[in-house]
């Protein structure tokens, strides 16, 4: 459903020339090009929100949006929404701004838009091919394709070179989580506590985390899983985001070097 609006991004890509995230710099003026007005607004219950006609449109961003990766995306999601939907007006909270497969279908297609627009597969490839899995290679894709972290560890789920499990966590509950269709596990109860045995709950519990990568049992993220093994071991790493009162995580096969 979301293939209309992926090959509306990679139209818009060859409409202007663009061959690598460096032409994306100034999205605004693609966005201006396509007659979209962008604004920054004091937006109460969204990040971001677009109304539109046929051929035009105003965009809102939150002024609240204090990174420029998070606000770009949302812009790259609003425009999503005027390529690909035809409802003309659409406010966005932050829970459909993160491009997992749970939200409405009009917020999948802008989400599908936004991540191909930015983070266009082959490019996301490339970057990625020779590259450990792993925070270091989330971060620095976030960097290179100024996208916000969950975007880059959402997108690698996907498009990344090793089957990975990215999950978000706050306040101790799992907020979203994004799995490579080849991991071994594939599920994660949306807003499950984050079990007692993982790094990530040492971060809830105020203690200092690991952040290197180590060993984990799958139990600690996949007991509910209906291929969960006992004894089997993964890789896990973290990035504990304190200022969000999050920790993101990211799993995979491959033993430490
Ligand atoms: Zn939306």
């Amino acid at each position: 459903m979301t293939a209309l609006a992926e090959s509306k991004a990679r139209e818009l890509h060859r409409t202007y020339c663009i061959t690598g995230p460096e032409d994306l710099a100034d999205l605004e003026a693609i966005a201006n090009a396509e007659c979209l007005i962008i604004e920054e607004a004091d937006l109460a219950n969204c990040q971001g929100k677009i109304r539109y006609e046929q051929d035009c449109g105003l965009i809102k961003i939150s002024s609240a949006i204090r990174e420029p990766g998070a606000r770009r995306f949302v812009i790259a999601h609003e425009m999503g929404h005027f390529f690909s939907e035809s409802s003309r007006l659409n406010n966005c909270s932050s829970r459909y701004l993160t491009p997992v497969r749970s939200n409405p279908q009009n917020e999948n297609n802008a989400n599908a838009f936004a991540v191909e627009f930015l983070m266009r597969r082959e490019w996301y490839e490339a970057f990625v091919k020779d590259k450990d899995p792993g925070i270091d290679t989330i971060r620095e894709a976030a960097e290179y394709f100024a996208v916000s972290l969950s975007a880059a560890a959402i997108r690698y789920a996907q498009a990344g070179n090793f089957p990975i499990a990215a999950i978000m966590a706050h306040r101790g509950r799992v907020s979203w989580s994004a799995i490579s269709e080849s991991f071994p596990y594939q599920f994660i109860g949306k807003s499950c506590q984050v079990n007692g045995s993982s790094e990530a709950y040492a971060f809830f519990r105020g203690e200092e985390v690991d952040t290197s990568p180590h060993t984990v049992l799958a139990d600690s993220w996949f007991l509910n899983d209906r291929n969960f093994r006992r004894c089997h071991f993964l890789t896990e790493q973290c990035l504990p985001m304190p200022n969000y009162k999050s920790i993101l995580t990211v799993l995979w096969e491959e033993p430490i070097k």
